[in-house]
């Protein structure tokens, strides 16, 4: 099997990672394979010896990252890809260098307690949920492959079948590789990390904090994106953060059905810190925490203090305009700030009432939002406003998507495929390629009471 590898992390020092095979696996069977981006990539064909890790193929320099990271607030100084390990890069078709990384590949130095594995659940769910997001033309890391291991993985549920993941990524450079160093005080690391992650990612960025603003305006968009389309990251930790702006590891997450700006999924997040509307914010605080780690390269540290202040002091500023301008598209609309209560008007009523977010949106062009809500004259009022600013029609069929993956889908698509029918898999990932097209109704309608998923679980 030939990847075209062309690989730059394995050339930083040391210290960054550490070289390690992954530790093979038992009986893998290749389950899902993303031709369309294994072609872009130069991949011509799957082979499961190589995406379980039992095979390493010529030109791979396989290692396992170094990062520390805020988990819920608190500094974790030592993390690290503790069930991953990257295979090496590749240049895509459009010219831009990816990461190949196995994820449930097996122990690595950073593992802590963990197992270094995966179960088939999370697999799937990332699988399905960063390619639906890659529909959606949200930035984010993807699924070129899932492998069954044979070997069960241990978790709270019992026994579970154990899958690697292949993930692409612009890079896995987070938030929490840069404060890794700057905490330990390694300098000069810290200036190297900077200088690859400026020439990778923001080669127009000229200074670390020419970095900082770029990375804040990417995350500003990316937040913005997914207010947009009622996604719940779940698990935003400074490690979980990437320096690119992809939205990166799928843990926990979920697309809200009944609109609420409270709205928490993951079982883990006790104190809301990641609700729905919270994401904004917690982006800010993880771009402070990058900013931190920054001006420890500068001499003149209060000079670097107040430019790094300022930078994200700025970002609340690029998130308002980006959720206006994202907002706006979903009503038809080159919004401007008056337009602001327009919008929130139309949010309060669907979180009231109870609506829909998805399909409320999708409805708005149709003339059937209505149906959305219970108190239909609060609905006429609203829309009589909002018709009298004239909305495009067209504009808002390519803002709304139709399709999002269910939280309840999700996971009738997991409890099959434990069974070994991937057919819902193959219904899902299909009818999620393409989001604004009317596919199967099943796929469009939320939960009944009886399939309402409350809470997501952490995929380690
Ligand atoms: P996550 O919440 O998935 O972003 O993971 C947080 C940290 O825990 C990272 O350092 C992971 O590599 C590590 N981790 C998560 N699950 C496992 C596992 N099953 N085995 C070893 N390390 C893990
Ligand atoms: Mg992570």
């Amino acid at each position: 099997m030939q990847i075209p590898f062309d690989n730059s992390y394995t050339k930083l020092p040391d210290g960054f990672f550490t070289r390690l095979d992954p530790t093979p696996v038992s009986a893998p069977r290749m389950l899902a394979w993303n031709g369309a981006l294994a072609c872009n990539l130069g991949i011509a064909q799957p082979d499961a010896q190589v995406f379980s890790g039992n095979v390493v193929p010529e030109g791979a320099a396989p290692l396992a990252q170094l990062y520390a990271g805020h988990q819920f607030g608190q500094y974790n100084p030592q993390l690290g890809d503790g069930r991953a390990i990257l295979l090496g890069e590749v240049i895509d078709s459009a010219g831009t260098r990816r990461d190949i990384q196995l994820k449930g590949s097996g122990p690595t130095p950073y593992s802590r307690m963990g197992d270094g594995r995966a179960w088939l659940g999370p697999v799937l769910r990332e699988y399905v949920v960063s390619e639906a997001m890659h529909a959606l033309g949200i930035p984010t890391t993807r699924a070129l492959a899932a492998v069954t291991t044979g070997d069960p993985v241990l978790r709270e549920q019992g026994p579970l079948p154990g899958a690697v993941l292949t993930r692409i990524a612009s890079s896995h450079l987070r938030v929490g590789t840069f404060q890794v160093f700057a905490h330990r005080g390694q300098i000069d690391d810290l200036r190297t990390l900077t200088d690859y992650a400026i020439a990778r990612h923001w080669p127009q960025a000229d200074s670390p904090m020419g970095l900082l603003a770029a990375v804040c305006a990417a995350q500003a968009e990316l937040i913005t994106a997914w207010m947009s389309v009622g996604f719940i990251h779940g698990v935003m930790n400074t490690d979980n953060c990437t320096i690119s702006g992809e939205t990166i590891d799928y843990g926990p997450c979920a697309f809200m059905d009944a609109y609420s700006e409270a709205r928490v999924f993951s079982s883990i997040d006790r104190t809301a810190r990641y609700a729905y509307g919270n994401q904004p914010r917690i982006a800010v605080w993880n771009m402070a925490q990058l900013a931190t780690a920054l001006i420890q390269l500068f001499d003149d540290k209060d000079q670097a203090i107040q430019d790094a202040t300022k930078i994200v002091h700025a970002m609340p500023d690029l998130l308002q305009t980006a959720w206006l301008r994202r907002f706006g598209t979903k009503l038809g609309l080159n919004a401007t700030p008056e337009d602001q209560p327009l919008i929130e008007d139309l949010l309060a009523m669907m979180q009231s009432q109870g609506a829909d977010f998805t399909n409320t949106f999708a409805a708005l062009a149709t003339d059937q939002a209505r149906d959305q809500f219970s108190d239909r004259q609060a609905f006429d009022t609203w829309r009589d406003s909002w018709q009298a600013r004239k909305p495009d029609t067209d504009l808002m069929a390519r803002s709304n998507p139709l399709i999002i993956p269910r939280n309840h889908r999700i996971e009738a698509m997991i409890e099959a495929a434990v069974t070994g029918d991937m057919a819902p898999f193959e219904r899902l990932n299909t009818a999620l390629a393409q989001p604004f097209t009317k596919t199967d109704p099943n796929l469009h309608r939320p939960p009944t009471d009886q399939e309402i998923v409350p809470a997501t679980f952490c995929g380690t």
